[in-house]
């Protein structure tokens, strides 16, 4: 038999600074291989493990080929399959009567299952917005870290992440990087090869801090305490740039005076670590040039989340770290890319009508709201696609409480039955990222990425564009632009600003970005200025400069939970994404609580026992692992697994809460205090 081989260009559609561009071999119709592209600098022919193993995802037996309808008790998983128009019409029947009352009693509900500008927002966008339901605040990642840095620096801005290479001082703050940035990690290893120092800044001794010549365990939530320490060393040892401070910042006396205020005893006491680590950090981070810092999001998930990430902005410009391309800092580099969301989500299809604003993070209060003068209206449909909120949203308890009212209809757009899908009314089948057209932005480089679909539709799954082309039709929207196809839509998401021909002919494209950015200041603030103090901030009743703010669940407050709870990635996974891919749930075990040695004996845990992890709001079970990955006095409770997969039916975030971060009204999923038990 005669066998044609393809290799089609994509792009990675998962939420990681990376964005890598994938080269997928397809032979006779059928994807065999996905591969990183040699030819994209940013990927260098090299994915991760989990991404690696994406034919295994597309092709997985369990996959959703063909729309269902519940036949049993919400939340049971019994379904049947139906036809697409028969789905379509209920689901168009439904949203109709509702928005006949008020169309804010729909909600989408939506995040980075895919972060491609079309299969994200595209079409959904268009949709929710001339139906008039309620906007959805994306909160439930990064945006605390995000609003700091456009307080602080004006925008999700940065370093180029390549100049990381030839920094010779590297700070990983927040971030397991060998897990969740594995190219920022590479070029970490380059400097590292050529001289660099790397210190990793992190509760957990994970397997990045382990590989760094230094791991500064701090307490969660008081990186902004350690932040103000160093400055108060880079204050009173003069490791000072004081031009770069005169020339390109604001607020530099009110900062001076906060900093001066936290000497390194007093955070060294609020971190929990020691006061050598804290003098011996500032000093090299006053004198090495030149220092960069690679913040991530890891650190923000706390009450002060935004705080922290201001403190630790304002560093680079106080040692004029800005002035040279391997200097600075980079949390986020989306705020770079020119993407033209009015055409692209069209607002102005609202027609002047301000729908209410829900926030994602506190999904589960919202959907057990009755509906208010100040609410609006009782939440009645969910339209719910790249997300799973039943396994991945805080206080999940109160979650799946909302998701079995009986009255609330539920959609979901998925690839497979997840915690989630197995909550709806309807699902419907989508397809992949083989299988669709996309265009990618990134958060950790700055390059434009397109993707080719690669295979048909596997079974009868549609692309999420089409479903919401397809309900529009069913709802009467007749607008010109929901018959826009997908590679218009790629064409639309930048305009004219990047050159579509090139992006068909390689897949990428690289924006114009200066090497150094802000070496002559030209900070996207308001000033212009690197931000110390916010002035916007300060209009809204809050601190203009950056501070500490301890957690709303701080350590020792409560003696029936006594012990700090952060719940990073399992290093296979990716939020809840491919927790039901075999070979790499293979690798992963079972759900796990790292806990240390000293914190075990008390208890008398033993590692590879069953223990409860709990407080008031819950409890989950999983196995626990005596570790020198946690700190004494935290523990760290790997996610995000799928609740059914866990031993007792639930995962961790039966125990976090819904309360917000001090900027972006973003979850505290590290701010969180348990107690732990063995299981008999
Ligand atoms: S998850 Fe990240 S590292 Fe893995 S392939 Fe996707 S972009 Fe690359």
């Amino acid at each position: 038999m005669n066998t044609t081989a393809l290799t089609i260009r994509g792009a990675c559609p998962h939420d990681c600074p990376d964005t890598c561009s994938l080269v997928t071999t397809v032979e006779n119709g059928v994807a065999v291989r996905v591969q990183g592209n040699a030819e994209h600098r940013h990927t260098d022919g090299v994915l991760c493990t989990k991404v690696s193993r994406y034919t295994e995802r597309t092709y997985h037996p369990e996959r959703l080929l063909h729309p269902l309808k519940r036949t049993g008790p919400k939340g049971s998983g019994q379904f049947e399959r139906v036809s697409w128009d028969e789905a379509l019409d209920a689901i168009a029947d439904r949203l109709k009567t509702i928005a006949t009352r008020d169309p804010q009693a729909v909600l989408p509900y939506s995040y980075a299952g895919t972060m491609g500008q079309v299969q994200g927002e595209g079409m959904a966008a268009r949709f929710f917005h001339r139906l008039g339901a309620s906007f959805l605040d994306r909160t439930i990642c990064a945006s605390a870290g995000g609003e700091a840095l456009v307080q602080t620096l004006g925008g999700k801005v940065g370093m180029k992440v390549e100049h990381f290479a030839a920094s010779k001082l590297i700070l990983i703050w927040g971030s397991n990087s060998i897990g969740s940035n594995l190219h920022f990690w590479r070029l970490a290893q380059q400097a590292k090869r050529d001289g660099a120092r790397l210190v990793c800044i992190d509760p957990r001794r994970s397997e990045t801090a382990e590989k760094c010549h230094e791991h500064i365990a701090l307490r969660p939530g008081t990186d902004a305490a350690l932040a103000l320490a160093l400055m108060h060393q880079l204050i009173t040892h003069d490791w000072l740039d004081h031009d770069y401070i005169a020339q390109h910042t604001l607020g530099w006396e009110g900062l001076r005076e906060r900093a001066l205020r936290w000497p390194p005893e007093r955070a060294a006491n609020v971190c929990g670590i020691p006061v050598q680590q804290i003098t011996d950090l500032a000093r090299a981070y006053g004198t090495t040039k030149p220092a960069a810092i690679r913040l991530n999001y890891g650190m923000q998930r706390v009450r002060g989340g935004g705080n922290a990430v201001r403190a630790i902005a304002c560093l680079p410009a106080l040692v004029g770290a800005w002035r040279e391309s391997a200097g600075g800092l980079l949390l986020s580099s989306s705020g770079l890319f020119p993407v033209d969301r009015a055409a692209l989500h069209r607002p102005d299809l609202l027609a002047g009508r301000s729908p209410r604003t829900i926030n994602m993070s506190t999904i589960g209060n919202d959907l057990l709201h009755e509906g208010s003068a100040g609410f609006g209206p009782k939440i009645e449909a969910l339209i719910v696609y790249n997300s799973n909120p039943v396994a991945v949203a805080p206080e999940s308890g109160k979650v799946v409480q909302g998701f079995l009212r009986e009255d609330l209809f539920t959609v979901v757009l998925e690839h497979f039955k997840t915690d989630t899908a197995d909550h709806a009314d309807i699902i419907l089948p989508a397809t992949t990222q083989l299988e669709h057209w996309d265009i990618h932005t990134s958060y950790g480089h700055t390059d434009v990425l397109l993707n080719r679909p690669a295979i048909a539709p596997v079974g009868e799954a549609r692309t999420n564009t089409d479903i919401f082309r397809a309900l529009a039709a069913r709802m009467g929207f007749d607008d010109p632009c929901f018959q826009d196809d997908d590679e218009t839509l790629c064409r639309t998401a930048f305009g004219n600003t990047v050159d579509f021909q090139q992006l068909l002919d390689q897949g990428f494209t690289t924006l114009p970005v200066p090497e150094a950015p802000y070496a002559n200041g030209g900070f996207p603030t308001p000033s212009g200025r690197c931000e110390f103090f916010s002035a916007r901030l300060a209009a809204q009743g809050m601190d203009g400069l950056p501070d500490h703010l301890p957690n709303h669940e701080l350590q020792g407050s409560s003696p029936a939970y006594p012990l700090a709870m952060i719940s990073p990635p399992a290093r296979n996974f990716l939020n809840s994404s491919f927790v039901n891919v075999q070979s790499l749930r293979d690798i992963e075990g079972e759900p796990l609580l790292e806990i240390h040695a000293d914190d075990a004996a008390l208890r008398g845990i033993e590692s590879g026992q069953m223990v409860r992890v709990f407080n008031d709001r819950g409890e989950y079970r999983c196995k626990a692992k005596v570790s020198t990955r946690a700190r004494p006095g935290v523990v760290n409770g790997l996610g995000i697994w799928w609740r059914k997969l866990g031993p007792s039916g639930t995962n961790v975030n039966e125990v976090t809460s819904q309360q917000l971060t001090d900027m972006g009204r973003g979850p505290v999923f590290y701010d969180c205090l348990v107690e732990v038990a063995s299981v008999p």
